[in-house]
């Protein structure tokens, strides 16, 4: 058995496998383009190359809830509030 805590389905364990190579994976670092990106700790990644932290998800480095804060900050997002309504206030 590949983890004593992970029991009960074979779906799970399939779950458990695919996250584990997402963690230890390398990812594409936005500030220098390296592929240099490495987890540390639970939502913290590090690129290996500049040393710049990234917050990302718990198990991989970017997430879908993820990407859409990042439009929505960036006011690309479909989600942002229009201009009338935040100069009413
Ligand atoms: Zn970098």
């Amino acid at each position: 058995m590949a983890s004593p805590r992970i029991r009960y389905g074979v779906s799970l364990r399939k779950r458990y496998a695919a996250v584990q190579k997402d963690k230890r994976a390398r990812y594409m670092c936005d500030v220098c383009g390296k592929e240099a990106v490495r987890r540390i700790s639970t939502g913290i990644w590090r690129c290996r190359h500049c040393s710049a932290t990234f917050a990302g998800g718990a198990y991989t480095f970017k997430t879908a809830a993820g990407e859409a804060a990042i439009q929505a900050i960036s006011g690309k997002s479909a989600m942002q509030k229009p201009q009338a309504q935040a100069q009413a206030r």
